[in-house]
């Protein structure tokens, strides 16, 4: 296993001014070195801006020059500003090198930090995403460098809404989005029905869980949905979407999972990754507004240790609610799946309800 951690002190200009701030990435960084600074096996590489034509690849020109231009179509939801812009570009450089860097062999694991943009359209900010980091990641690795076979995952509390509009119609890619109820979260999409249209009918997976799903409910879905599909489809490479805002401790979401449960939904995407595609995955680790601070970086760390397999030490700063330790909402989550599979049974053989 060789990861490369995608990274630049740069990564603080990506800060709203609310939840969303730009010490996140070197709190992560902090505890990462401290960590794993000595490991061998992982390298920090630092990522350079996209370019326009790179940017090209999933947004429009007009949509370009209107960012470069710092005019936002809804300033109260995405404020555009010179320094967001900038990180916005520089996150986007760093999704499209760590697809780079997975095809070249060098690396079977790659992490952007701060990464997962799901809200942005090819047209429109949204959502606090500017550009879309895991869509030019994709769409590069399609265009570029023979990859017909994606599976994104995404497992972070929020649909990823901004993604599905950008491969709806593409069955060159299986998106997977695994979050809480949109009815009660941001962006109110994400529906089981949602499952893509045209050619790409049944590529697009929505899996909405009630408020305080727990570990083993969420581990219920990944070995029910994710890993029956991926056999199936038999991905090239696997892009995870995640972060720690589905922890039991975020401000702005109402998921269950503890860091253990991160960090096993982690492992399970890298015992499938192994079985079908060498065990390359790239992961957008960027979510996490919890009211301690200690618990976004550990999250992340989490799901580092599990993709990769690496053994840390993960303690929860935080006591885990005793209501939580009892597989909270496995029973809905189980007729969640088998709704699921009523809209999905007749595109794929495993789903069959
Ligand atoms: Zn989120």
């Amino acid at each position: 296993m060789k990861a490369a951690i995608l990274y630049s002190e740069k990564m603080k200009e990506y800060d709203l001014g609310h939840v969303l701030t730009g010490e996140r990435y070197e709190n992560f960084m902090r505890l990462f070195r401290d960590i794993l600074g000595g490991n061998p096996d992982f390298e920090i590489i630092e990522p350079s801006n996209a370019t326009d034509a790179e940017l090209k690849l999933v947004h429009t020109e007009d949509y370009i020059r209107r960012v470069d231009r710092c005019e936002s179509k809804d300033p109260h939801d995405t404020p555009l500003s010179p320094g967001l812009v900038r990180a916005a570009k520089l996150l986007a450089g760093a999704g499209k090198l760590a697809g780079e860097l997975i095809v070249s062999g060098r690396f079977d694991k790659a992490f952007v930090i701060g990464g997962g943009v799901q809200h942005a359209r090819r047209d429109h900010e949204k959502g606090f995403g500017i550009f879309s980091d895991v869509g030019l990641c994709a769409e590069n690795l399609m265009l570029n460098h023979g990859i017909n076979r994606i599976l994104i995952l995404d497992v972070d509390a929020h649909a990823s809404d901004g993604i599905y509009h950008i491969f709806c119609q593409e069955p060159r890619v299986l998106h997977i989005s695994i979050h809480q109820n949109p009815r009660t979260l941001y962006p109110g999409k994400g529906f089981v029905d949602e499952i893509g249209e045209g050619d790409g009918a049944g590529y697009s997976v929505n899996i909405p869980l009630p408020p305080w799903t727990s570990d083993t409910a969420y581990q219920y879905v990944l070995r029910s949905i994710f890993v029956p599909l991926a056999k199936e489809f038999k991905p090239e490479i696997i892009m995870m979407i995640d972060g720690s805002d589905t922890h039991f401790t975020d401000r702005i979401t109402q998921m269950g999972l503890t860091l253990k449960g991160i960090k096993v939904i982690g492992n399970i995407v890298k015992e499938t990754a192994e079985e079908l595609c060498e065990g390359k995955v790239i992961d957008f680790v960027g979510s996490g507004y919890s009211y301690d601070s200690r618990v976004v970086a550990l999250g992340w760390l989490a799901s580092l240790a599990g993709v990769t397999g690496v053994k840390i030490e993960l303690e929860e700063p935080v006591p885990v609610p005793d209501e939580l330790k009892k597989d909270l909402r496995l029973k809905e989550t189980e007729e969640i799946v088998e709704f699921a599979k009523i809209y999905l049974g007749k595109y794929w053989e495993c789903l069959v309800a």
